[in-house]
């Protein structure tokens, strides 16, 4: 990679907007140009613009930059020409506005709005990295020459991660019920006094997003469209007052039955197209398996792998189904920027972006 690609971030402000620029600080490939976000914050320097939430230091160079509206005009007007976008915009607005800059440059967005349209691929490169062909029907249809990629929602991602390697033994059934960290909620989020001593057992939309979209990612790509995996999937999600990292419990129903070695050992070899094509941001064991009794936990878990790997423990024998784990991502990590940075380096990888 010779040359870095120039990119603009779309909700630059907020709690995946940061990651995105914590992790894109020193990218071999990727060069933050522009950041937008909302009205409220254009016009400001970045650091007037919102509170720094992450562990590492702002960066100087970021600090004094301009956050500028999120629209093509604005993005354009502010930097140097861009290559691409990364969006962590709210899930209501993402639709519009992502389009318009679809039609121009490759997008990869965090937000829900495109996830489940037809042309559009909703990606973990690890599980379907053949669904980024989808991109170029998409510009066919629609007259575009950028596209929209998207990543599939946080609590999605790494339960999807460790369902892939399941389905060589006929996957049927899944429930998983998830306690999931604030800071999935963005910025603010959730009132301290609602969440402090307290868990929330609703998330507004999250049990409908986990229940169709793990069938897509892990569907098969005809060419044309993705045809549905066709396993049953049945999600029950609650908030608990953790900062990152999302932990579920996870009950599986399999036509085969394999033993619980044999179980253990298709997640720890489990590696996809990431590890074979050494991209910057994968990590060496996308699924970790933790043989404490008491793990995985957010605090002790959540940065494995750089916060790209999904750890998973206490696998064993179910009653009712065939076997239950626990399984914990990092969810601004996996769940949010560092997939989203992930993917644009699949695309990068097979000269699509
Ligand atoms: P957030 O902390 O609330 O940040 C939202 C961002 O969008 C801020 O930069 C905000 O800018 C900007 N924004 C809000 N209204 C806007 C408007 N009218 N025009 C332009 N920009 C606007 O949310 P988040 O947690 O980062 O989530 C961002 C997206 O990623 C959402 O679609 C979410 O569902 C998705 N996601 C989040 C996670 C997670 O773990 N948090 C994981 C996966 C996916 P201002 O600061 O100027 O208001």
């Amino acid at each position: 990679m010779t040359m870095k690609r120039k990119v603009a971030i779309l909700g630059a402000t907020g709690a995946v907007g940061q990651r995105f620029i914590q992790l894109l600080q020193d990218h071999p490939w990727f060069q933050i140009e522009v950041l937008a976000a909302s009205e409220r914050s254009a016009g400001k320097k970045y650091q007037d613009a919102c509170p720094w939430l992450m562990e590492t230091e702002l960066p100087k160079e970021i600090a004094e930059m301009p956050v500028v509206n999120a629209d093509v005009e604005s993005v354009e007007q502010a930097g140097a020409a861009v290559d691409l976008v990364f969006s962590s915009l709210p899930g209501d607005l993402a639709g519009s506005v992502e389009a318009q800059f679809g039609a121009l440059y490759p997008v990869f967005s965090k937000a829900s709005a495109h996830r489940m349209d037809k042309d559009v691929p909703l990606l973990i490169p690890e599980i379907n990295p053949e669904h980024i062909e989808m991109v170029k029907m998409q510009q066919k249809l629609r007259g575009w020459k950028g596209f929209i990629t998207t990543d599939p929602n946080c609590s999605t991602i790494q339960l999807a991660i460790t369902l892939k390697p399941l389905m060589q033994f006929g996957l049927k059934q899944v429930m998983a019920s998830t306690m999931q960290a604030l800071s999935g909620a963005g910025y603010p989020g959730v009132p301290s006094l609602e969440i402090i001593d307290n868990v929330i057992p609703f998330i507004s939309g999250e049990e409908e997003k986990m229940e169709t979209e793990a069938l897509k990612i892990l569907g098969k790509y005809n060419g044309y469209t993705v045809q549905n995996a066709e396993f049953q999937l049945s999600a029950s999600c609650n908030r608990v007052n953790v900062c990152d990292g999302h932990l579920e419990s996870v009950f599986i129903k399999l036509e085969q039955d394999p033993s619980m070695e044999e179980i253990e050992e298709v997640f720890t070899k489990f590696q996809g197209a990431p590890q074979r094509l050494k991209l910057p941001s994968a990590p060496v064991n996308p699924i970790v398996v933790r043989h404490e009794k008491n793990r995985p936990q957010p605090r002790f878990d959540r940065d494995a792998g750089n916060g790209m790997s999904v750890v998973v423990g206490r696998i064993r024998k179910d009653p009712i189904m065939t076997f239950k784990y626990m399984c914990l991502g990092h969810n601004t990590l996996r769940g949010a920027a560092g997939g989203g940075i992930l993917s644009a380096e699949l695309y990068v990888s097979k000269g699509l972006a």
